[in-house]
């Protein structure tokens, strides 16, 4: 692994040089392998579970690697903390995968830092098996997302309510910058970091813009609402909800970031909750759009001092930039909606159709993923049709009429569903089922055969089936939970 370390180059400001803290009796517990081919990890590494053991630990440091935490603030449940930083994280450095794209590797649960505050710098196995399968499934699902490419067991016990063992996961993201990053240094004026900053988030992720000069700044803003919006709408559409979305959990690349307390949603509705911390739904599932609008507009707030000296001036550029948000959500969620429903472009009245199908789920209480495999496997199944119509009432001829007048062969309207409805989805009983077996017997058996039917998550593999039943309680009673 050739290491790089653009980050560390920016100044000591943004990070402590740390190194990980070394753990007792490191195993590899999981291990990504298509994604190790991806970033070109070399063969004598991965073909020698006792060195991948050791680097993706933190016991041994991989040669170019340059282990730091990194700053950075954010707003949790609303109230701005003006630090928080990587308390249980190091970031390894960079490495350049076989398409010449650069990916952060960072290990989870490696040690104290001095953002650690009260915690121990740990993880548990649980969380860690946990952030391994729901990246892998929502990646392959077609969501943007940090991905996993270990978990190794520390041989050493973490202590939470009981005592759990512990475990490294490395993650693999296309950067760490975060929202909160930015609030770091504009909550201390620190424009000249913050201006450094800039320049490089604008250089890693969208160095288009690097020729705009003093416009870059309200386009960066645009750029990254555009992909905000774009992942947003994709957890949407799968029934994602990510559980946490603090504006330090929200990156600039527009990656999903930070599995803790994140769910998928079974039965449609939009106050779907299950993080046991977030008792006032402000994370719930049809609250994202409005909160990720939030989380944008305090990301621009943090640009205003380098757009114009004058704050009146900078507030008068990146306003209308914000107050679009909604609209531009709007239209694309219905465009995806649209696309979940078959339809290839967006008339008017579909609007109603689509709010009028999603009442009617929540109104019956019906699951989303599978009512959307069923609409699609309706096209060519009688007895789903029949199911369909009985569930849908009226909303089934009017949609059925509608995909009519687009005049496109039933097999074709088909794919473009299928394209959009997945026929298995990282369900929290499955999941939960998963990494109880992981803990308990110390065995990954469950857990691969798990992860291989995730990744076709649009096909039927021979034993899909046995993931594909909704929970028999309707998760009422399901919870999650953060700072695990
Ligand atoms: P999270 O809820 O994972 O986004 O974490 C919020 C903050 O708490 C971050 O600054 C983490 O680094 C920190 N944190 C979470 N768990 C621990 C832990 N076990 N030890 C130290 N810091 C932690
Ligand atoms: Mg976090």
């Amino acid at each position: 692994m050739r290491f790089s370390n653009s980050y560390v180059g920016l100044g000591e400001v943004f990070y402590e040089r740390i190194r990980p803290t070394p753990v007792r009796d490191p195993q590899l517990f999981l291990w990504n392998s298509s994604l190790a081919e991806q970033l070109m990890i070399p063969d004598e590494l991965k073909n020698d579970s006792v060195a991948l053991a050791q680097a993706f630990s933190g016991n041994h440091i991989l040669p170019g690697s340059e282990p730091i935490a990194t700053v950075y603030a954010g707003h949790q449940f609303g109230s701005f903390v003006p630090q928080l930083g990587d308390g249980r994280a190091h970031l390894l450095g960079e490495v350049l995968d076989q398409f010449g794209q650069r990916w952060d590797i960072q290990l989870k649960g490696s040690g104290r830092t001095s953002f650690s505050r009260g915690g121990d710098g740990r993880c548990p196995l649980g969380p860690a098996v946990r952030e391994l399968i729901m990246s892998e499934a929502m990646n392959a699902l077609g969501v943007a997302t940090t991905r996993s490419l270990a978990v190794v067991t520390t041989g050493e016990p973490v202590f939470r309510e009981t005592s759990l063992p512990g475990a490294v996961v490395t993650r693999v993201a296309a950067s760490h910058i975060r929202i909160g990053t930015f609030q770091f240094f504009a909550a201390q004026g620190d424009l000249p970091s913050l201006d450094t900053l800039c320049s490089y988030a604008i250089e890693r992720h969208y160095p288009e813009l690097r020729t705009e000069g003093e416009n870059q700044y309200v386009l960066f803003i645009d750029k990254v609402i555009e992909r905000q919006i774009h992942l947003v709408v994709d957890w949407m559409r799968v029934g994602f909800i990510h559980g946490v979305m603090n504006t330090d959990n929200t990156t600039i690349s527009g990656e999903t970031i930070d599995y803790g307390p994140c769910a998928m949603m079974g039965i449609y509705d939009p106050q779907t909750v299950y993080s046991s911390i977030d008792t006032m739904g402000r994370y719930a599932f049809g609250n994202q759009p409005k909160i990720i609008h939030w989380n944008m507009a305090r990301f621009a707030e943090c640009l205003l001092p380098l757009i114009h000296a004058d704050t009146n001036k900078a507030v008068d550029r990146i306003e209308p930039v914000i107050a679009e948000f909604p609209n531009r959500f709007e239209t694309e969620y219905m465009k995806m909606m649209g696309k979940k429903l078959g339809l290839t472009s967006l008339e008017e009245e579909d609007r109603n159709l689509i709010v009028s199908v999603l009442n009617r789920l929540r109104d019956r209480r019906l699951d989303y993923t599978v009512t959307f495999d069923l609409l699609t496997k309706s096209l060519t199944s009688e007895a789903a049709a029949s199911r369909m119509k009985d569930e849908l009432g009226g909303h089934f001829e009017v949609w059925k009429e509608r995909l009519s007048e687009q005049h496109m062969i039933l097999e074709e309207v088909q794919k473009l569903m299928r394209q959009h409805n997945p026929v298995v989805i990282p369900r929290n009983h499955h999941v939960e089922e998963v990494i109880q077996e992981c803990v308990e017997t110390g065995g990954v058996t469950s857990a691969e055969k798990f992860l291989q039917v995730l990744r076709s998550p649009y096909e039927e593999l021979a034993q899909t089936s046995e993931y594909q039943d909704p929970p028999s309680d309707g998760d009422e009673n399901y919870q999650t939970f953060c700072g695990t």
